[in-house]
């Protein structure tokens, strides 16, 4: 049988037949109705965070929490290029200019050493990726965003649920993005959410994402349609009841691999945080030496198993931004270094241990 390198999860089928039965009673199907009310509630509860805004995927969610920062135009947003490609085009959507700061070789986040050097005039926030999950230096980032009077958002895609010396991820920097998309650890089938502590900048980000209206007789913003609907709502609220089986099963993948993996020559695998509650959303793994990542990579299809070069290439090095004088992998060689070589196998709540097995043993083999 062939292991994809992501499968998502679903709540029993049961289970959802019976949270959407309500919507064949109130025929209300979208525009924040009672299954939106109800996940925002548990997000806020579960996130512990003042304030949360749905959306109808991540992307939007991002694209409209830096439109909620009115930053003037041509403005410049400090980030990562080790990242899928929503964060950087969130960034350009919004008529700003990304400017890429090279990662750290030990977790891909931020390095925070080589971020004030990336600093102008023109300067207006500082927008970091929690990559695979891990954390980024919060503490550093603060610092440097408070004695520049820069803003701090986000990329909390891959890291919902997770703590960091028992603080919630979401409540770091001015706002945070997670993803609820179908491939993520918690999933709305499509979706996202904007957390921020600001209630007047959750009102905005709640007009925007419906053109702007705010009542039937004022509309206040020029919006565009980003709304979470009732059924993905729906999938949420089941979701969320089974999130903390879900991380601990991918714990237990993830411990596997580990045990499987450590001391074998030429790969580095992910290091864990004693002060961080992980969500265990990714098993990435660098090859060097005799394990070339590109043929590790068509030995594991090979044999039926998916693995991803996440995240080759670089967004810095896309056709689409090779104008921005901004642009080029040269500009951030350990993100480059890492790009060459990274593979995150296969990794889901399901993923049976003997298959983890399996996959360890063909690249150990190799
Ligand atoms: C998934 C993802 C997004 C976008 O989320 P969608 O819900 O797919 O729109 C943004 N940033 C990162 C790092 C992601 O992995």
């Amino acid at each position: 049988m062939a292991i994809n390198v992501t499968r998502s999860s679903m709540p029993p089928f049961e289970e959802y037949c019976e949270e959407i039965k309500k919507l064949w009673d109130s025929h209300w199907l979208t525009n924040m109705g009672t299954e939106h009310e109800t996940l925002e509630r548990q997000l806020k509860e579960f996130l512990d965070c003042p304030e949360v805004v749905l959306f109808t995927n991540g992307h939007l969610a991002l694209e409209n929490a830096i439109a909620a920062f009115e930053f003037p135009r041509g403005g410049e947003v400090i980030t990562t290029p080790f990242t899928f490609a929503s964060t950087t085009h969130a960034i350009v959507r919004n008529g700003l200019t990304p400017v890429f700061c090279d990662v750290n070789p030990f977790d891909f986040t931020i390095d925070v050493e080589k971020i004030e050097e990336l600093i102008t005039d023109r300067t207006v926030a500082i927008l970091p990726v929690h990559v695979y999950g891990n954390i980024c230096n919060v503490e550093a980032v603060k610092d440097i965003a408070e004695r520049h009077g820069l803003r701090v958002i986000y990329d909390a895609a891959h890291a919902f649920g997770e703590k960091y010396d028992g603080e919630s991820v979401a409540n770091f920097g001015d706002a945070s993005m997670f993803s609820f998309h179908a491939t993520k650890a918690f999933n709305t089938i499509e979706g996202g959410a904007v957390c921020i502590k600001d209630a007047m900048m959750a009102e905005t980000l709640n007009d925007m994402k419906n053109f702007g209206i705010r009542n039937p007789e004022s509309c206040v913003f020029v919006g565009g349609n980003a709304k979470m609907n009732e059924f993905q709502a729906a999938m949420g609220i089941c979701n969320l009841r089974h999130f903390d089986e879900e991380i601990a099963k991918r714990r237990a993948v993830f411990e596997r691999y580990m045990e499987n993996l450590l001391g074998t020559d030429d790969l580095s695998l992910p290091i864990p945080r004693v002060n961080v509650e992980s969500n265990y959303s990714y098993f990435p793994v660098i090859f060097t030496g005799h394990l070339d990542r590109d043929r590790v990579f068509l030995t594991l299809r090979e044999n039926g198993i998916v693995a991803r070069k996440y995240f080759y290439p670089l967004t810095n090095e896309y056709e689409c931004y090779r104008d921005y004088p901004t642009a080029g992998r040269d500009k951030t060689p350990v993100a480059a270094y890492h790009a060459d070589r990274v593979l995150t196998l296969p990794m889901y709540a399901d993923l049976a241990l003997d298959d983890v097995d399996r996959i360890c043993e063909i690249i150990k083999e190799m």
